[in-house]
Parts: C-alpha cells; structure tokens; sequence
C-alpha cells in the first residue's frame, strides 16, 4: 500500500565489529529469510539451508567461546541478531535462540575433553540442536520429568519420552534432562545425545496455530544408549543446569518477540500511510496515530528491558530476575502489538494476503515457550517477595 521503507532500528552496538555483524545478518534476512518467509510457513517447510548457511557464516555460536569456533560475542550483540533474524521470520531466530540453549549445558557445565569433541561442531560445524525438558505429563513443573537414564557399566541407557521438542526429529544433537535418581529436581542430569543414536525417534510434528515451518514434535528414548562421556555435569545437577539455560535463553525468546514486534509495527506503518479512507492517509487519524505510538513505545521499553537484562549477564552479574521480566514484557508486547497491526489493517489484516494475522499467530506461542508467562510471574515474585510460605 504504500513505499514508504520501514526506520530502520537505532541500535546501541558496543564495537566496529558488532556493527559489521549486524549488517551482514539483515543482509542475510533480507535476501535468503524474509522473501521466502509467508510462503514456506505456510506449507509448513523448515529451512534447514539457512541454518547451513548462518553456520557457516559464523552465526550459530555468536555468544560462545572462540576458542571452540564460537563467536565470542556479548549477550547484547548476540541479542540483537536474534532480533534481526526474528524480525525476518520467527522460525529461524526462535531456532537460533534454541539452538544457542541447546549448546549450553555443554558449553558451561561440559568438561574440557567433551568440549574440545563436540563444541566446535555445534558451534561451527553445521549441527542443529534441540533441548528436552518437557515431556507430556510434565511441563510448567519440569522437575516431576519421568525420562529415566539408568546405569549400565559405562554407558547409561535413556528410555522415556519428551514433547513440545523445537527441531525434535531433525535435530543433530539433543541436550536431554533425564530422571537418574529419586523424585524432585535433585535426581535429574543432562545428557548430550545424538540424533542418530539408536532407539531415538521423532514423532509426526505437531499441527500448531502458528510457526508452522518450526518442527516442534515428542522425541522417544528406547533403549538409547550413551556413553559416560556424554554426561554433562554431575548426576543430579541436570536441573539446576536445565533452569541456568533457560535464564539465557528466555533473553533470547524476549529478543525475537521484539522482533517479531517491530516486524508487525514497520507492516502496520506502511499500510497506514498508504490506505486512505474519508480522503486522508488513515495514518493521519489520532485513533491509529496513538496506537503507533504505543506500539512504537512498547518495543523501546522491551529492547531496553532485554538489553538491561543481557548487560547484567555480561557483566558476570545476576540476570535471572530481569530475564524473566524481559521474557514477560517482551512476549506480552509481541502479542499487543501484532494484535494491534491486524486491527490497522482492517478486514485486509485478517487475511493472508498480508503477514499481520501470521505474526498474530506466532506472538501466541512466545508467551508459552521456556516458560509461560504465569511461571515468569512466579520467578519474578521470588525475587521480589521472596518465596511462598507454603
Ligand atoms: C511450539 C512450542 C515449542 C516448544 N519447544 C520446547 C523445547 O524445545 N523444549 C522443551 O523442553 N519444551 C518446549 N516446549 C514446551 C513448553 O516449554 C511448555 O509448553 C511450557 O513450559 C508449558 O508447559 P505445558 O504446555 O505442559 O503447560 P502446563 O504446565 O500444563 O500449564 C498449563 C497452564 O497452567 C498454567 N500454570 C501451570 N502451573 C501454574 C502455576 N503454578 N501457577 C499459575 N499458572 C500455572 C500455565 O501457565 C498454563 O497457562 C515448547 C512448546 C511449544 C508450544
């Protein structure tokens, strides 16, 4: 409706080299991700080759150790890629986000030897991960996981099933949280299993209200067998591993649900200086000019908030209370605001011929994943009014 071109983001990037990784990643979502993005979401289609291809262009180990083929960025650098990549389309910075969680366990709690073996292949090497926690029975209560890993000689055999698993099926490695002691969180520990371990299976993907191109699906452990090596950290630590992760990686969902956000808004925009009604731009009517601006402020407020969160991580500071709040504002901001885009749009917003209602879509599941919001609000009360007394 109108060829006004989208502002672009006014980033605070700390060095030359962030700026310079910046523009090689929209460069890359506007040429290999965005042009494909409505068409492969709506046939359900994962991109694998341009997983391939942010591999090998140093972009799936931004925030890891260069020593292991990482990229050595700060949090807030690797944030904002993520941002770029959402905004392009959510499958694939949703899929970097997880894979970035996949690789930590490994990377933070790994010993040297495992790190030197797997690392530069996950980080560099093409390999695609997924992270298991949830399981059918156990989902916002992760610690009652039933996938048990018992102990044979020096293998460990893994039988149980997981759900909701993003890139369950095609994954090359799954980090995986498994039941090998009592009852609660201290009977847990992390395993790193590989995609073509024998007895592991994914099941058909799950037919989702949005990020269809995101294979989400149960993966089955029968039988799998893995050697020792690939314990990560100490039996029984695997929760307290599983829950560190998920601090970083809720940075990461809040940073693709701003996205995603600015995605909806810069489509809001355009349409609104180019559709005319009762003789005027509908831009110029104080009703949608409002809305803009509220949808414009949210997002500031949410790139500041997951900024503030990430500069505290890179600092070596706590971060697990502002993760939360940014996951929280981030993926609430999402949803107000792709909602909002449709309702610029009118009747057109309803439709396909236009991606608002597939950003719609897509919002909803931010406020679910890593997390539901109503689990952010629990985490976030802790740290403010300490723990229930019951
Ligand atoms: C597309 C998609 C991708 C996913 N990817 C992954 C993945 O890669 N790896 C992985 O491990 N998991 C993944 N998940 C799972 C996701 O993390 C869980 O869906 C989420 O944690 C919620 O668990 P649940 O669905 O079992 O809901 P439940 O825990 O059953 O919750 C149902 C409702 O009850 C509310 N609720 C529960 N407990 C409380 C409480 N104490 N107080 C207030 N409200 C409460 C919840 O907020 C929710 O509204 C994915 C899910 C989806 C939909």
């Amino acid at each position: 409706m109108s060829d006004r071109d989208p502002q672009p983001v006014e980033r605070q990037l700390p060095t030359e080299e962030a700026r310079d990784l910046l523009s090689l990643v929209r460069e890359i979502a506007h040429r290999e991700i965005a042009p494909k993005a409505a068409e492969e979401e709506d046939a359900g289609r994962f991109p694998r080759e341009v997983f391939t291809l942010l591999s090998e262009s140093g972009l799936l180990g931004l925030p890891y150790d260069s020593e292991y083929g990482g990229g050595d960025q700060p949090y807030e650098v690797y944030l904002q890629v993520l941002e770029e990549l959402a905004t392009a389309r959510l499958t694939v910075g949703l899929g970097v986000s997880v894979h970035t969680l996949a690789g930590y366990a490994l990377a933070a709690y790994g010993t040297k030897e495992q790190q030197v073996e797997y690392l530069p292949a996950i980080l560099g090497g093409g390999l695609l991960g997924a992270y298991c926690l949830s399981e059918p029975a156990s989902g916002s209560d992760a610690a009652s996981l039933r996938t048990r890993a018992v102990r044979d000689g020096d293998s460990w055999v893994i039988n149980g099933t997981k759900a909701w698993i993003t890139h369950g099926g095609i994954a090359d490695f799954y980090t995986v949280m498994a039941r090998t002691g009592g009852e609660g969180s201290h009977g847990i520990t992390a395993f790193l299993v590989p995609g073509d371990a024998e007895g592991l299976s994914g099941a058909m993907p799950e037919k989702k209200m949005g990020m269809k191109g995101s294979p989400t699906a149960q993966v089955h452990f029968d039988d799998v067998r893995v050697l020792d090596d690939r314990r990560l950290g100490e039996e029984g630590q695997g929760f307290a591993i599983a829950l560190s992760a998920l601090d970083s990686g809720r940075l990461g969902i809040a940073a693709c649900a701003i996205g995603l956000a600015q995605a909806a808004l810069d489509e809001a925009v355009a349409y609104a200086t180019g559709r005319r009604q009762f003789g005027h731009p509908i831009s110029d009517f104080q009703g949608l000019r409002f809305m803009i601006a509220d949808m414009a402020t949210q997002i500031e407020a949410g790139r500041a908030l997951y900024l503030a969160a990430a500069r505290l991580r890179d600092a070596g500071r706590p971060f697990a209370k502002q993760a939360a709040m940014a996951k929280l504002h981030c993926t609430d901001t999402a949803m107000k605001v792709t909602t909002d885009a449709v309702q610029i749009l009118g009747g057109y917003g309803y439709t396909a011929d236009f991606p608002v209602e597939r950003f719609m879509r897509e919002a909803k599941v931010l406020q679910i994943v890593e997390g539901t919001n109503q689990i952010q609000r629990m985490v976030i009360a802790r740290h403010v009014a300490g723990p229930e007394s019951r």
